[in-house]
């Protein structure tokens, strides 16, 4: 039977495949039947990752950094006991025996049942230790993909897979950042979380906030996904399926057409130069910043080196990302963002998640009262900037002492290197991310003690009009046009004229054509977004007159009638 489901378009294109229903287990986990004579083999082989997994533990354990959060221990401790108990380490080989189904899916069902059953108890703190279950289960499933089993013959691996959850997070997108699919859709999830931010990043035709699509949705259905319209359609008859055929073909000559617009210069119609970076979330997308041509990164997010592990990057690990990125980039400036964890980037070691995480200890205010943890990643981007043009970025500054402290511990790490004889930019700028209404009301004082400030509209326009940004029930209500936060974005845009510092915007809006205009017009020069984006908004520059866009985006600014906002945005689009 043919239907259609209708969510929020995150990520553009359109995707035709079959279904591939992801396990609850956070981790994309492979289904399908062994052949009775492989069993025994297969048995092996969980036993073998089990082995692996608590060998990887305890060899963490004992290598505990001296400036890991106190939590660290406890919480290896007790990954471990989890990883006794019969629960996991015996009753998936029961599953294999009796269903002859392979290891990951064996102990990915065990795991579903487990969570069931925390599910049921009372006790906050006791029912939130589902979350270490599902992390030593993750554990062990890494162990047992790096060691495949025999799969049967009947895998398509040639056609292409839609994955279907009900949930992703975005330390689940980076896992999928090397497994093929062609689009993902989730039942839950907002247009600019981070899940939905690294979908586009990976330009991959996605669709979330279906509700029930999980439910819906059978493996190996066949798919239309339309990331721009919000619109997936299962099982479509042969007419609706060519007709997306053309579509999904017009977008790929598309795309490829605005590939020329690669090396040309960035300026409007006047003249005017128009800096166009590029946010990356892994050393792994220097080469789309590249393709894409940007003139730097004006975002890095750092945070992704902390996710999927269960223990902290050294110094030494963290250097090295960040010099591949500096050397990659050859002299052009690489923006590092320092730790943005908490809301929906929670390391597995981090503190107990607050109800209200958001609002918590979050970003530059975990870095603030963990200085060890700050210590290491600041002498880390400090050495990295010894190999080329190296920014640092702050995020979530929201007052006067959190900002001191930050120059304080910058100051003390640059100390530190000073006496152990390593090299840095001891010029190098720092800037702050302007992503609280606070921030942005009081942006002069800011821009007076920074080199830069960029602006993150997703959270500003999270904190300002109290939305989550992750949370589909308010989706509706997330609005990057309301006035209150056009016009904190333009008195950003002021202070920091006011006093000669450069003001970016690396939040989603700047990565959104149908906004691109509206920014010009409010004074925005530089912008930071997906590569993924960059030649679409590139376009739009090249096409514009700031003259004519001034007045208008103006009028936007000041208009508080919904119905006119969408004129409004039409005529500054013509
Ligand atoms: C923002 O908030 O706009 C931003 C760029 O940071 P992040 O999306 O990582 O929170
Ligand atoms: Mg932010």
């Amino acid at each position: 039977m043919s239907f259609s489901l209708h969510g929020i378009g995150v990520s553009g294109g359109i995707a035709i495949g079959y279904a591939h229903l992801a396990s609850s287990a956070r981790v994309e986990v492979p289904q399908y039947m062994l052949d009775r004579q492989y069993i025994d083999e297969e048995l092996a082989r969980f036993d073998e990752a089990i082995l692996a997994t608590r060998a990887d533990l305890e060899n963490l354990r004992a290598n505990i950094p001296a400036h890991a959060p106190a939590e660290l221990s406890a919480f290896l401790d007790m990954h471990l006991m989890f990883l006794g108990d019969s629960m996991i380490a015996e009753a998936p080989k029961r599953l294999i025996r009796e269903t002859q189904c392979n290891a990951e899916w064996a102990l990915a069902q065990q795991m579903e049942a487990l969570v069931a059953r925390f599910e049921e108890i009372e006790d906050v703190y006791l029912r939130s230790r589902q979350e270490d279950v599902v992390q030593v289960v993750q554990r062990v499933l890494k162990a047992l993909m790096g060691h495949p089993s025999h799969l049967p013959l009947d895998v398509d691996f040639d056609s292409e897979r839609i994955l279907v959850a009900h949930e992703l997070t975005p330390a689940d997108m980076v896992i999928f950042k090397n497994v093929h699919f062609a689009a993902f859709v989730t039942d839950l999830g907002g247009a600019t979380s981070h899940t939905a931010i690294l979908a586009r990043s990976m330009a991959m035709p996605s669709v979330m906030a279906l509700h029930n699509a999980r439910g819906l949705i059978r493996d190996h259905d066949l798919l239309i996904v339309d990331g721009r319209d919000g619109v997936v359609i299962v099982n479509p008859d042969e007419a609706v399926l060519a007709e997306y055929r053309l579509r999904q073909n017009q977008w790929r000559i598309d795309t490829d057409k605005l590939k020329r617009l690669k090396s040309g210069k960035s300026a409007t119609l006047d003249g005017t130069a128009i800096e166009l970076m590029a946010n990356i979330e892994l050393v792994s997308d220097i080469d789309a910043v590249k393709a894409a041509g940007a003139h730097g990164v004006g975002l890095f997010r750092s945070e992704f080196l902390f996710l999927n592990r269960d223990d902290l990057p050294t110094e030494d690990e963290q250097y090295e990302a960040y010099k591949a990125v500096t050397e990659a980039l050859e002299g052009k400036p690489v923006t590092i963002r320092t730790l943005d964890l908490g809301a929906d980037k929670q390391a597995p070691w981090g503190h107990t998640v607050a109800d209200n995480p958001a609002l918590g200890l979050r970003a530059i205010r975990l870095c603030l009262v963990e200085p060890g943890l700050f210590h290491t990643q600041l002498r880390a981007i400090l050495r990295a900037s010894n190999h080329g043009h190296v920014r640092i970025l702050v995020p979530m500054l929201a007052n006067f002492v959190e900002l001191r402290q930050t120059l304080q511990r910058i100051d003390e790490a640059k100390a530190s290197l000073r006496r152990d004889g390593l090299k840095f930019d001891d010029g190098i700028s720092v800037g702050g991310m302007i992503e609280v209404p606070a921030a942005a009301l009081t942006a002069t004082f800011f821009a007076e003690h920074l080199d830069f400030l960029s602006i993150g509209t997703n959270d500003l326009i999270q904190y300002t009009l109290a939305i989550d940004r992750a949370d589909d029930s308010v989706a509706h209500l997330y609005d990057p046009l309301h006035p209150a936060v056009l016009g904190l974005i333009q008195q950003t845009l002021r202070a920091g004229a006011k006093v000669g510092k450069p003001v970016s915007v690396c939040g989603e809006m700047a990565g959104d054509p149908l906004l691109t205009r509206l920014l010009l017009g409010l004074g925005l020069r530089s912008f930071s977004m997906h590569p993924a984006n960059l030649l679409q908004v590139k376009q739009q520059v090249l096409r514009s007159h700031l003259d004519e866009i001034g007045p208008l985006a103006q009028k936007l600014l000041k208009n508080t009638d919904p119905e006119k906002t969408a004129t409004l945005l039409g005529r500054l689009n013509v």
